[in-house]
């Protein structure tokens, strides 16, 4: 596996492709739709998906699936736009249920 400059690195579980390292990590118990999640600054190596329309815990978002660009499981979500003030800091960021990330030193 490539090594991308860190000693910690998230992978995807299922076919071991680098997405994230540790310095990208927010939080590690953002509560997400199906359960805990990750929540990163910046992933690589993913495919967005369309964007939609999604009522979450927290208010009405824009959001769009992120798919893993290796083997095209669904890892969890970017957001997109919120509609509420309040919430705008989580624009941008990625969620990734934890269930579908690997932590590989
Ligand atoms: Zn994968």
């Amino acid at each position: 596996m490539a090594n991308i400059g860190e000693s910690a690195t998230y992978i995807c579980r299922n076919c071991q492709n680098p997405i994230a390292v540790r310095s990208e990590l927010l939080s590690k118990n953002y509560l997400g739709k199906t359960g805990p999640t990750y929540m990163f600054s910046h992933v690589r190596n993913i495919i967005v998906g369309p964007k939609q329309d999604r009522n979450l815990i927290t208010g009405l978002y824009t959001i769009a699936g992120i798919f893993c660009s290796n083997c095209g499981e669904e890892l969890g979500w970017k957001y997109i736009q919120a509609y509420e003030a309040r919430q705008k800091y989580n624009v941008g960021r990625f969620i990734n249920e934890r269930a579908k990330i690997a932590k590989e030193y």
